[in-house]
């Protein structure tokens, strides 16, 4: 289901008061291999989960698009200029998180993933018992969505273990939403060292957190107040 993103959506300051946060068990971090971890655009996976990876050192990840469409009215960028822009910043965000990590880029285009393609390359790189961790099925942003289903998928024919980590519902969603499966839902504290890290790592993608230009289409895609909720010092994934 598609919901815009609009307005400020739910302030971070009204999730640090859901008391039910506290209350989600923890994900033992645990996986019998490098986790294969899936972003629909550069920088899902580091707002989503870069303190695990942190943590766990080890991981292969799967660039979906180049995220050439986040600007779609740049009179600064061109979609080809931006997607050259945000393979680097994934590349320096991935260094500033200590990891030497093997990046697959699959060039779907940004806003128009084939989720059965997708779907078929993921279940490539799987094995029984393998952690994959995509966006959630129920972001609310059809790319996420996409690749949320295609991980499902690909995971139901190779036994891989699938995670699902929400990006866009902690803006559209509020605690206790019904639309959220939150019983399914395990927290990844973590370490000082792993927030500074993904704190690092943020910083590595000026071309979202910073304006492009003066224009309002160059306006920042993360600012301070979606940035704030990935500063907490757990991440949640559903499983
Ligand atoms: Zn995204």
């Amino acid at each position: 289901m598609v919901r815009p993103i609009v307005g400020d959506g739910t302030r971070e300051r009204d999730w640090q008061a859901w008391r039910a946060m506290a209350q989600w068990p923890s994900l033992p971090l645990d996986p019998p291999s490098p986790p294969l971890v899936v972003a629909p655009h550069p920088d899902d996976e580091i707002l989503g989960v870069a303190g695990l990876m942190a943590m766990l050192g080890e991981v292969d990840l799967v660039a979906v698009t180049d995220g050439e469409a986040s600007h779609p009215g740049s009179i600064i960028h061109t979609p080809d200029e931006l997607a050259a822009i945000r393979r680097a910043e994934t590349g320096e965000a991935m260094r500033r998180l200590g990891l030497d990590t093997t990046i697959y880029r699959l060039g779907h285009p940004d806003g128009g993933i084939d989720e059965d393609t997708l779907a078929g390359q993921l279940a490539g790189l799987l094995a029984p018992g393998r952690w994959c961790l995509a966006t959630w099925r129920g972001d609310g942003h059809p790319d996420h969505e996409a690749v949320g289903r295609a991980a499902a998928a690909a995971c139901a024919e190779t036994g891989a273990r699938l995670f699902e980590y929400p990006i866009w519902a902690w803006h559209w969603a509020r605690p206790d939403d019904p639309d959220v499966p939150w019983r399914q839902a395990r927290r990844v504290d973590l370490t000082p060292r792993a927030q500074a890290a993904k704190a690092a790592a943020i910083g590595a993608f000026p071309s979202q957190t910073a304006p492009l230009g003066p224009a309002e289409a160059d306006a920042a895609i993360l600012p301070p107040h979606v940035l704030a909720r990935f500063a907490r010092p757990f991440e949640v994934i559903f499983e």
